[in-house]
């Protein structure tokens, strides 16, 4: 291996990435055990000692799993590249195929597939293990092997001629590669985010129309005062894996669709469910969606830009523990290895998308009652069992939205 400066700069890298999580995890566990026996005044009418006690073991119980997670795929990061274990898979497809292209989507499925198998005992354990001990997991082991199934045939029916397809530009384009990979891939996700709703969540969901009428002339009502026009509103079956509740805002086009989960909708008042609407439509209000799809697609052309650079410098190749310069080897580094440098940028990301939430909030107050939203997010906040009492800069780094009493704080006003 001719390792060299980048090397060490990635190491550094690498280094202050794990530091920072496993500080911050540190931080947010003192956070929640501070506030362990005692309720927040704010929220001592709604929710009980026991609640709040069984939201601060979860979050513990979360932040244990993150710990280990984040020390074993940075281990993991380090073999697969300084190690060698990249170089390795790839010299094994080089010496199946002298076709290009074989070779490149040899190599990226063959990681996935490899990344996948190494992730499942902890997705069994989260599943299994860490929601079951805390209520939350509805999921049947058979459940869980037929959304493996599915998720597997749709990486191999959508994933892998979208890696071709990459590749191909890649090694056909010439120096402006990134370019055609960025129309591309832009194209592919509005097509996606299109298709999503009708098409693919239905594969692992059933949706079904409001049946309680009621709310759904409410709800009606609402939509025509804030002239939004839809696919219209869901209730999905949540409950078939997860009591946890939630409610989304998904597609583009006329193809937009609300997407309450049955889990949330159990227990809440009709004009709770209302204002948790008026937020969503809120976000489509104030163009969040499209905000939000603009600068993913500016940062995505950045991005590749600055692959288009790297790939002509042997250093970055070699200083990543890769022999052969290749288009495969250098998409798969910078994918493995971006996050280690993003992850410093995620408090503006997060920060920008608090004040999104704040906006939809405002939003749904004036259409609705910021006192039935408040309710409505304190049950949220009791049911997904969520802390009340977060560390701020464990929050800037992690939550993209605003903790409970500073949203509820926001909301009173
Ligand atoms: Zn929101």
């Amino acid at each position: 291996m001719k390792f060299n400066l980048f090397t060490l700069i990635f190491l550094m890298a690498t280094l202050s990435y794990v530091v920072t999580l496993l500080w911050l995890n540190v931080r947010q566990n003192k956070a929640v055990a501070k506030s362990f026996d005692a309720v927040p005044v704010e929220f001592q009418e709604k929710i009980t000692l026991d609640q709040h006690q069984k939201a601060a073991q979860y979050t513990q119980a979360k932040l244990t799993v993150n710990h280990f997670e984040v020390i074993f795929s940075t281990v993991l990061l380090l073999a697969w590249t300084l190690g060698g274990g990249l170089n390795a898979l790839d010299a094994f497809w080089l010496a199946q195929t002298s076709d290009a292209l074989y070779q490149g989507v040899g190599f990226v499925l063959s990681l996935m597939i490899i990344g996948s198998l190494i992730d499942l005992p902890f997705s069994i354990y989260r599943t299994f293990g860490l929601e079951a001990k805390f209520g939350f997991n509805k999921m049947t082991p058979g459940t869980f092997i037929t959304d493996s199934a599915k998720e597997l045939v749709l990486m191999l029916v959508i994933g892998v001629p979208l890696i071709g397809a990459i590749l191909w530009l890649m090694n056909e384009m010439g120096e402006y590669w990134w370019a055609y990979v960025w129309l591309v891939l832009t194209s592919f996700s509005l097509l996606m985010f299109w298709l999503y709703p009708t098409y693919i969540a239905p594969i692992f969901n059933k949706f079904k129309s409001l049946d309680n009428l009621e709310l759904k002339a409410k709800i009606d009502n609402l939509l025509t005062r804030t002239g939004f026009k839809s696919d219209g509103v869901f209730v999905m079956d949540g409950s078939k894996r997860s009591s946890h509740g939630n409610a989304y805002f998904t597609g583009i086009g006329k193809n937009k669709r609300i997407v309450f989960f049955d889990t949330l909708l159990e227990g809440m008042e009709d004009k709770e469910v209302e204002a948790i609407l008026a937020h969503e439509l809120g976000h489509f209000h104030h163009k969040h969606i499209r905000k939000h799809m603009i600068s993913s697609f500016a940062i995505s052309l950045l991005a590749l830009a600055l692959l288009g650079y790297l790939i002509t410098q042997l250093w970055f190749f070699n200083g990543l523990g890769i022999e052969t310069a290749s288009n495969h080897t250098a998409l798969v580094l910078f994918m493995l290895t971006l996050p280690v440098f993003s992850f410093f940028i995620s408090p503006i990301s997060n920060a920008l998308s608090r004040k999104h939430e704040f906006e939809a909030d405002s939003f749904a107050a004036k259409h609705t009652h910021a006192d039935d939203l408040i309710s409505s997010l304190v049950k949220l906040y009791r049911d997904n069992a969520s802390t009340l009492t977060p560390d701020r800069l464990y929050s800037a780094f992690h939550d993209s939205h605003p903790s409970a009493s500073i949203r509820i704080n926001h909301l009173k006003k």
